[in-house]
């Protein structure tokens, strides 16, 4: 039996396991393998770029926990700073010196943030930061665009119709058609909709939020005149502007998504990678906007998780490492060389790929060109070449995340070796395509 038939008949086993207590074996559905089809891998450990199974079958990585390992997995100094705050004590629902220095060291790293809060979850993060805009305006409607994910809360699992203004239908059960009202959705980098959305509705939006670099319909980076656009017509409307940089803050560089185009968001929200990869958010921006929140305002938001020693001393160990000059420069010199190889093999086995990256997160499409909007995707990528090329680098021990609608990341702990390797990996790949 080959190893990988082996490892297949393991992680069948224990995903059959995973099923009996666990709502459809996995606790977030992407895990699930859904898209590209076969049963998921089972981790047991991962140390640098490499996750293992539990047959100790190694893979490289490129998911990386969704973004947050940006040092690679279980980074020595990371390991020592949770290891000391767990000495320390876990929890204590009660205020830490550890949670200002977090909040003075992402103030002096992002401009934009005046005033932050922790919380414990982007899904957290980017309702808080919902809630605190129509509070702040005193307005209900929001606006958010076709493909972008901001979590799973209520206002936000909303996707319109193909039609530009429609007032949005839940796109999960569950969302009552009461809230889903209230989220207008807009297709992504299209200046035009947008013009014609704040003409209408500009007066009565309390918010638009964006992926300012989509990482969810894969990757797309919309245009800067579509991001100065937005901020014009955001500030003429008096409408709060929230950059959700979960993905993409001190990701795509040190200064997110925001110092990338030069744009100032009012609010943003970030993600996992503060707290190196364990359960943690945060909201910030204005200190005008977010004084409004309780115990100082009148929009009530709370956590009993939120700014946890382990996260908050983790996180500091990791900025630590990214501060270090030329950090950035090394990983998008990284990403540029894995592109650069992937782009060639493509093109010597006659496979349209297209690509695309800023900093450590990079696209990858099976596509004649590359996609602008959500539309362009869903329509130009062949999601079953994807599934293909998926499965075969898995087999090759490469780990990809498991949809052609997902953003992919480099880490610092990925060698040129791992990379040349990936590179003949899907050489090999392509071929079968
Ligand atoms: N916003 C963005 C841009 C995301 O990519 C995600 C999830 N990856 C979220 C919000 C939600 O974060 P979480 O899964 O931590 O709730």
């Amino acid at each position: 039996m080959s190893q990988s038939v082996h490892t297949n008949t393991i992680n069948e086993q224990l995903f059959a396991q995973a099923k009996r207590h666990i709502a459809g074996g996995v606790n977030s559905p992407v895990r699930a393998f859904a898209g590209v089809g076969g049963v998921p891998v089972f981790v047991a450990r991962a140390k640098g770029a490499y996750i293992y199974d539990t047959q100790d079958k190694p893979y490289i990585d490129y998911v990386g926990s969704w973004g947050p390992m940006i040092l690679g997995h279980a980074h020595d100094a990371v390991i020592d700073a949770v290891k000391a705050a767990a000495e320390d004590g876990l929890s204590f629902g009660a205020p830490t010196p550890s949670e200002t220095t977090m909040a003075d060291l992402i103030a002096q790293i992002i401009p934009s943030i005046e005033l932050i809060r922790m919380v414990s979850s982007g899904t957290e993060a980017t309702m808080s930061a919902i809630r605190l805009a129509r509070g702040y305006t005193g307005r209900d409607k929001i606006v958010k665009f076709e493909g972008c994910y901001h979590g799973h809360s209520d206002s936000l699992l909303v996707k319109a119709g193909s039609g530009m203004l429609d007032i949005g239908e839940p796109t999960s059960k569950g969302v009552p058609a009461d809230f889903a009202k209230h989220t207008l959705t807009l297709p992504y980098n299209d200046i035009e909709a947008l013009q014609a959305c704040f003409e209408r509705f500009g007066d009565s939006l309390a918010c638009v939020i964006l992926e300012p670099i989509a990482g969810n319909m894969n990757m797309i980076i919309p245009s800067k005149q579509f991001h100065e656009t937005l901020r014009e017509l955001c500030t003429k409307h008096g409408v709060v502007l929230i950059f959700d940089e979960v993905m993409t803050g001190f990701r795509v560089g040190l200064g997110g998504a925001q110092a990338y185009f030069g744009i100032t968001p009012d609010l943003t929200t970030f993600g996992k990678i503060i707290g190196a990869g364990l359960p943690v958010g945060a909201f910030g921006g204005k200190r005008e906007i977010m004084e409004h929140i309780a115990p100082t305002g009148g929009v009530y938001q709370a956590g009993t998780l939120s700014g946890n020693p382990l996260a908050m001393r983790a996180g500091k160990a990791m900025f630590d490492e990214l501060l270090v000059d030329g950090f950035y420069d090394e990983l998008s010199k990284k990403t540029q060389y894995l592109l650069d190889g992937l782009t060639k093999a493509a093109a010597k086995q006659g496979v349209a790929l297209q690509t695309c990256s800023v900093g450590g997160m990079f696209g990858l499409f099976f596509a004649e060109s590359l996609p602008q909007n959500f539309n362009e995707v869903a329509a130009n990528c062949d999601a079953k070449k994807f599934a293909k090329f998926f499965h075969a680098m898995l087999d090759e021990g490469v780990y990809l995340a498991p949809s052609a609608f997902e953003a992919a990341f480099m880490s610092s702990a990925h060698s040129y070796e791992d990379l040349d390797r990936t590179i003949a990996a899907a050489t090999r790949a392509f071929a079968k395509l």
